[in-house]
């Protein structure tokens, strides 16, 4: 049996490293201990072209999207803002890995989705911005969202101690009545120490230091902020059908446990593993089989003798205390909450502002732009528009100022 993958952000750390499963359950496969192999039929990339035809090369992908080529790109490589989309829509396949950063991802996410095909999803900013389209989307066409994301995977396991136990395939259709509660660890960033004023002072090289997870720089910065534990709130809401209030946060500076499921008798379920974001991509893509994987088998005496957890501190990380208020408001207000970040975050990672400033610019645009009812792809588009425009605006308006 063979299972043919398209990768979005194949260039990226996820989409790398999804390689890397493909490449070791392919070897599996081969000896006979794990039951299906992988052909990748698509890549999609952003810029790096050079990396792009490498992959291609390697694992003898015909069909390829750079969003960033120009006319000189090779000859049938699609290109330009749609690119991803239009691969998606042009290569039969059974699995698409999203893993495109940003709401740049959306469009050719949906379309998977569209057209039924199981989505293994890390691009949860395609949730946050829409989950109202694609969860909707994927109950139609009979499409699996399978989750990417550690906490989101590890989620997924634990529901399966609930008594509707292997039936509950994401995006549920219902939240399970045997569960009390859900709650997603965070590591709680480099900053986790820090004193309010050093936060908002920090520079670009101390927010990219993440003590535990090696990741791309935009979800590296988030999770600095903890606004990536706000996305990932959001995306637990759409994922498992679950309400706001029976979500929860704690910072867990080990990430050895990545989610923790409560159910009705006070048991909690915990998964735990060495953080290494190869275990859930092959969760995602081998499930509903368990088969040796790469990441380091976890001892837990040695890694770490005691694990941690405590509240998240809202008034260092207010970005976290604004999940919560998009869930309620529902919405174009993810697509606001997301892009308003975005833009928030590439500024500073341009070293054009602060730190401290991300979270203003971010609770700024959400207290400005009244979130709109949200039922095209269009909405979630212009929303998006919308917010990254008011946060330029408001750079320029401080850089007149200064
Ligand atoms: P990276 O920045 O490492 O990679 C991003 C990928 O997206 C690259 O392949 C990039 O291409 C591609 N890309 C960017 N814009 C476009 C576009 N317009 N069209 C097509 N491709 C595009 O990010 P990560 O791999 O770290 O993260 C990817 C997603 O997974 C994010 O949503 C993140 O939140 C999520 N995630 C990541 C985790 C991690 O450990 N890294 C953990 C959990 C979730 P190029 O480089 O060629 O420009």
């Amino acid at each position: 049996m063979t299972t043919r993958i398209v990768i979005l952000g194949s260039t990226g750390s996820i989409g790398r490293q999804t390689l890397e499963v493909v490449d070791h359950l392919n070897a599996l496969q081969k000896r006979g201990v794990f039951a299906s192999g992988f052909e990748v039929v698509g890549l999609a990339a952003g810029k790096d072209g050079k990396l792009l035809a490498e992959q291609a090369s390697r694992f003898g992908v015909r069909a390829l999207a750079l969003s960033g080529g120009g006319p000189d790109a090779p000859k049938g490589v699609f290109t330009g803002p749609d690119a991803a989309e239009r691969l998606v829509r042009e290569v039969e396949c059974d699995v698409v890995l999203a893993a495109i950063v940003g709401s740049a991802g959306l469009p050719a996410t949906l379309a998977a989705v569209e057209l039924g095909r199981d989505v293994a999803l890390a691009n949860k900013e395609t949730l946050v911005a829409a989950g109202s389209l694609v969860v909707p989307a994927a109950h139609r066409t009979g499409a699996k969202l399978l989750p990417v994301d550690s906490e989101h995977a590890a989620v997924w396991q634990c529901l399966r101690a609930a008594p509707e136990g292997a039936l509950l395939i994401p995006a549920l259709r219902a939240f399970p009545a045997s569960v009390k509660k859900i709650t997603l660890t965070a590591s709680g960033g480099p900053f986790r120490t820090w004193e309010k004023s050093r936060i908002a002072a920090a520079t670009r090289a101390e927010a990219l230091k993440h003590p535990t997870w090696s990741m791309g720089e935009k979800v590296t910065v988030d999770s600095a902020s903890l606004m990536n534990k706000a996305l990932e709130l959001i995306e637990a809401h759409w994922l498992f059908a679950i309400p706001a209030e029976k979500l929860e946060a704690v910072v867990h500076p080990q990430s050895i446990a990545h989610a923790l499921v409560e159910f009705q008798d006070s048991s909690v379920v915990a998964q735990l593993a060495c953080p290494d974001m190869r275990g859930p991509i092959q969760q995602a893509l081998s499930f509903p089989q368990r088969a040796p994987s790469l990441v380091k088998p976890l001892d837990l005496c040695e890694a770490s003798p005691v694990l941690q957890f405590e509240p998240p501190d809202l008034s260092r990380f207010p970005l976290l205390g604004l999940a919560g208020r998009v869930i309620e408001a529902g919405g174009t207000s993810g697509a606001t909450f997301n892009a308003a970040n975005e833009e928030a975050v590439y500024a500073f990672l341009r070293s054009e502002i602060a730190f401290g400033r991300i979270a203003e610019l971010v609770v700024d645009a959400m207290d400005v732009i009244a979130p709109s009812t949200l039922s095209s792809l269009d909405d979630a588009l212009e929303a998006d528009r919308r917010a990254r425009q008011h946060v330029r605006e408001s750079l320029r308006r401080s850089t007149v100022s200064a």
